[in-house]
Parts: structure tokens; sequence; C-alpha cells
């Protein structure tokens, strides 16, 4: 018999305290189908933490972080119909946070600060099974750390997937004839059972890698918007809900950008093509987007992402007669440091490439040791303060007259950067990152109004 499984997850704004709380567990109760809960820890709470892990930051300041943290769950404790229920173990989660913020060694050994990290989604996750049981339905609180097995890259793990494939289906899937279950995104555990987390975000990956893990038909992500927008409708109120997407197009637009989507979230899904609802758990009626294998509709022109504070690294040799194998030099390093690249230009003795640094990110990308190892074999020159405008869509290589449309649109801006992606899907700018809302708003306008 085919799936009807579900797996539903909410992110931060949607868990953020006991009213939207209560929007999530009405959303669960309402689709019988609907049997793993993810959720994102409580909004805020995630950047404190990452705040104590990795700032040197004194005993009071210390106190400071986790006294803001602990109003937000003490807020949802006190909200609850019996806090007794669920308070010990609340207690015990924050005793066990400021014991790890308070590590001497936290701001240097990434596996203390991912054990730090995953306290937001612990809390939440007893809080929201909490809040399910109150309006009378049975649902337990699951640790993930027993069958989201990763590597032990800690601060960006990489999840094994058919460990997680055997461990769901030993120890989850028996659960979820007794009760809803509710588990935490974002975290992960190693061969040797320490906490990993999967990078920020990454809590729409978790959902999709269970919905893949229990064979489910359906993964809805929650969140605070009515689903995925032709742009982040915090940049133009012009933009809007698209009613259905290609994985294809997704990815691409997760990947430069779309924050409503961790990056990796459509890999599950399209490996055993489980569709994926975006939408609002404070909105359900007004519906969301669909995202599935193939659209009645795949036009040119899909939607315009932004993606942030991309820094550009221009490296060069000197020594253009020797200039063969640069480029794999260049590379060789760039995997070394488990980089990965996404935009780039190339000639034969210089090579331009973004990296991503978003603010509030657990680890700093272009660190010292790749830039001692790249300034060893040529001249390194690093910028800051640009952002990517990318224009995703379809056949946009060979479609007639797309990319003049999009030039034209663009034609009064400093372009650093062009790319055309190595698929069909999209076209990116490297602009100022002060131009880069004026740059979407041009495109949207061009392109979608
Ligand atoms: P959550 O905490 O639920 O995971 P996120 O903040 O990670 O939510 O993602 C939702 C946000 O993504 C929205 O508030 C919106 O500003 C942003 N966003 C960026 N691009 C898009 C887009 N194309 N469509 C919808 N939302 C987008
Ligand atoms: N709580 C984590 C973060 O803020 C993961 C998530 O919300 O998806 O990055
Ligand atoms: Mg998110």
């Amino acid at each position: 018999m085919p799936s009807t499984l579900n797996v539903a997850k909410f992110g931060g704004t949607s868990v953020a305290n006991y009213l939207t709380i209560q929007n999530c567990a009405d959303i669960v109760i309402k689709n019988e189908n609907t049997k793993v809960v993810v959720v994102s820890a409580a909004a805020g709470v995630t950047n404190y933490l990452v705040l104590l892990a990795n700032t040197a930051l004194t005993s009071e300041q210390i106190a400071e972080v986790i006294e803001k943290i602990r109003i937000i769950e003490l807020a949802i404790l006190n909200e609850l119909k019996k806090p007794s229920d669920v308070e010990d173990k609340l207690f015990a989660l924050l005793d066990e946070l400021e014991e790890y913020a308070r590590h001497e060694e936290i701001n240097f050994r990434d596996d203390l600060k991912d054990a730090l990290l995953s306290m937001g989604e612990r809390m939440s996750s007893l809080l929201v099974a909490a809040i399910i049981r109150e309006k009378g339905c049975h649902a337990i609180n699951f640790d993930v750390r027993k069958v989201l097995r990763t590597d032990d890259r800690y601060t960006q793990a990489t999840p094994e997937l058919e460990t997680i494939g055997k461990l769901a289906q030993q120890l989850l899937l028996p659960e979820l004839d007794k009760a809803i279950v509710v588990t935490q995104g974002f975290v992960g555990a190693d061969a040797n059972g320490k906490t990993t987390t999967l990078g920020r975000g990454g809590s729409d990956f978790t959902a999709a890698l269970l919905a893949e893990a229990l064979n489910a038909s359906t993964c809805e992500i929650w969140t605070d918007v009515i689903g995925v927008y032709t742009t982040d409708p915090r940049i133009t109120d012009k933009a809007k809900p698209l009613p259905e997407l290609s994985f294809e197009e997704a990815a691409e637009m997760a990947t430069f950008g779309a924050k409503v989507l961790h990056p990796a979230t459509m890999e599950p899904a399209l490996r055993r093509d489980i569709k994926v609802f975006v939408g609002s758990s404070k909105e359900p009626e007004k519906g969301g987007t669909w995202i599935r294998r193939n659209c009645e509709h795949e036009p040119p022109f899909r939607a315009i992402t932004r993606r942030k504070d991309q820094v550009l690294v221009t490296v060069k040799t000197p020594k253009m007669m020797y200039a063969q194998g640069f480029l794999a030099r260049v590379f060789e390093i760039i995997a070394k440091q488990d980089l990965s690249v996404d935009l780039i230009t190339t000639s034969e003795i210089a090579v331009s490439f973004t990296l991503d640094n978003p603010p509030n990110s657990i680890s700093e990308k272009m660190n010292k040791d790749t830039l001692k190892a790249l300034s060893e074999i040529c001249e390194v020159k690093v910028e800051h303060d640009f952002d990517a405008v990318t224009v995703v869509g379809n056949n946009m290589h060979s479609a007639a007259g797309v990319s003049s449309k999009i030039f034209a649109a663009v034609s009064n801006f400093n372009l650093r950067m062009i790319c055309f992606g190595a698929n069909v899907h999209n076209l990116s700018f490297v602009v100022q990152d002060k131009d880069s809302e004026e740059v979407v708003k041009v495109l949207h306008a061009a392109l979608f109004e």
C-alpha cells in the first residue's frame, strides 16, 4: 500500500511562544497522516547559543545571554496547563545548556559548540509535545540523535543516509503507531553518539531526511510566509506566492539564497519523490506552495533570489608561463578546507569565486588557513560587501531573448561578476551589497510585474 505518512516541520517563529505553538498543534492534529513533527528552536534561541559558542564573554555576559534564553523557554512553560509534566526536564536542559556555555573550551571546540547549539531544539521539542498532549492527542518527545546519524564534522555535519534509514525503520517507525512523535530539527549524532548539527537553518533538511527514511509521501515546511514567493517578500511587497515549483527550481532557489528552505532540503525529496509543501503556520487556510517533480507550467523565469554576505576571492598567479595546473591546485586547497564554491569565473591566470559568509554562521569560511595555503601558490585578494542576485527559471540557456531581458533590466548597475549556472536553471550576478535590493526590485519589475 502506498504510504500516506506526512512529516511536518515548524520553524523558529512558528514555535516562538505558547500561542504560535497552539497553531502548530492544531495543524498537526487536523491532518491524521501527520505522525512526525520536526521542530526548530524557538525564534532567537539559536542566535543566542551561537553567541555563547563563538564569543569570549565574561561570566556576567554569559549569565545575561542565558537569562534571555530562559525567559523565552519559561514563558512557554508557564502557559502550559500542567507545567509540572515537563518542568523538571526543561530545568535539566537549561542546566545542561549552562554547563556547556561555561565550559572553558567552548569557544575552541566544535564538538562542545554542537552540544550547546542543540539545546534550543531539545527544549522546544519537549514543549511542543506537551502542548499537543494538552489538546488531547498522545504525543511523545523523541531524541533525534538515536536515528539521525552524521559524520563528525561538527557544526556542519553530513548525514549518513543508509544508517539513518536503518535506524529510523528500527527505532522511530514503531513509535508512530503509538503516538505523534515530536523531534528536533538541525541536530544529529556521530557514530560515537556525540551531538552534531547540520548548519544554520538545518531543520528543513532534517524533516526531509526523516521523510525519506520513513518513506513518507509528503513533507510540510510550516513557516512565517504563505509559501515560496517570486522573491523574498521582505525585499518587495510586489513578490507573489507561487502555487507550485519543481524540485529543481526549489533546489536552485534554496541554494541561491531563498532562506525559506535550507539548501539541502530538496535532495531527499528528489531521491524519493516526496512532495514538499511550504505554508504559514499562522494562516494555514491560505494554502501554500507545492514542490513536486513535474509542474504543470515551467516558465523561463520563476523567481529571483539574493544571497547576502558574499566574500569575493580572486586568486592570480603571476607566473603566466607556468599557469598549467594552477586551477587544479587552487581547487585542491578549496576542497581540503571543505569550502563550497558556487559562483566562479576563470581565466588562464586568475580565478574569482564567491564564498558565503553570513552573520551568525557557526564557522567563518575564508579562514586564515585557507588564505595561507592559497598565498603560497598565488596572489590572493579578498573583498567583502558583495551580494549575489540570481534569476531562477527554466531553459535559460536556450530560450530566445531570455538573457537580453535580464541584462536590459540591470544595465545601470555595476555587475562585478556574471555567471550562467552549470545547469539551465539560473543566471547570477555579484553586485555591491548596497545595490542588491534595487537589483532585485528592477529584475522583479521587469520579469514578474
Ligand atoms: P523558519 O524559521 O520557519 O525556518 P526562515 O526565516 O528560515 O523561517 O525562512 C522564512 C523566511 O524566508 C521568510 O520570512 C522570508 O523572509 C524568507 N525568504 C527568502 N526568500 C523567500 C522566498 N523566495 N519566498 C518566501 N520566503 C522567502
Ligand atoms: N535552529 C536552527 C537555526 O536557527 C535550525 C533551524 O531553525 O532550522 O539555524
Ligand atoms: Mg529556516
